[in-house]
């Protein structure tokens, strides 16, 4: 899922300090799952606002709302109604759900109100970690189910470069090196053969080098 993680509360304050009529809008999808912009959080920010503005005595609207989704016509059509009565939208949606929204309703700022981070799992309570970085062509048939283009700081495709200590990284002695789980995991499988046949270049233009990128199915759009 998308990760995501809260703004500083100065940074949205900051944000919407110039509007009067503010609309609090969270999604119900991957920021809920990460506990960054769902209802909840929409609740928490809306009440923030409204107490810091109250004790500066001024006057503000700030309105809640979550949709199902906000990267999604069908759901951000639900505000169509009612996004004229609104100075600025604060959303707490990814930033795809951000500008889909800014792109939807052209008049009104749609204003950020967390950081996405990542492509990632949940491993722990309050843990969420890197797995993937949507390069477009995947590798993980031949690396054990291990990215080495989201785990590893260098993106090395053909086993682990001269900083691998321990089986850390040399960024950081707390982050595992990619090569090391990928060796690991590959022993485990008794797939080591597919570790000593040197991988093709990678074709890196299906990733962001390639510019943004589009997948059309016309399967589905039928
Ligand atoms: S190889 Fe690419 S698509 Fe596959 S998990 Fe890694 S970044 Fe994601
Ligand atoms: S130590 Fe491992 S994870 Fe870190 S950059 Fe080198 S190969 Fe990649």
């Amino acid at each position: 899922m998308i990760i995501a993680e809260k703004k500083p509360i100065e940074e949205i304050i900051r944000e919407v300090e110039a509007y009067d009529r503010i609309l609090v809008l969270g999604c119900n999808e991957c920021v809920t799952v990460c506990e960054a912009g769902g209802k909840k959080e929409v609740e928490v920010l809306a009440s923030v606002l409204r107490m810091n503005f109250m004790a500066q005595d001024r006057e503000k609207t700030i309105d809640e709302r979550t949709l199902e989704r906000q990267c999604d016509h069908e759901y951000l059509e639900e505000i169509r109604d009612v996004i004229d009565q609104y100075d600025a939208v604060i959303s707490l949606a990814c930033g795809v759900g951000v500008q889909f929204a800014a792109e939807k309703y052209m008049t009104t700022p749609v204003l950020p109100g967390v950081n996405t981070v990542c492509l990632g799992a949940n491993e722990d309570r309050g843990l969420w970690t890197e797995r993937c970085q949507a390069c477009g062509s995947c590798v993980l048939a031949r690396t054990g189910g291990i990215c080495p283009v989201s785990r590893c700081a260098k993106r090395v495709l053909n086993g682990p470069c001269g900083g691998s200590t321990n089986g850390k990284c040399e960024i950081s002695k707390d982050t595992d090196c990619a090569w090391q789980l990928i060796i690991d995991r590959l022993k485990a499988l008794g797939k080591m053969d597919d570790y000593e046949i040197v991988a093709p270049v990678k074709d890196w233009s299906t990733d962001r080098a390639g510019g943004p990128r589009t997948v059309t199915r016309e399967d589905v759009k039928i």
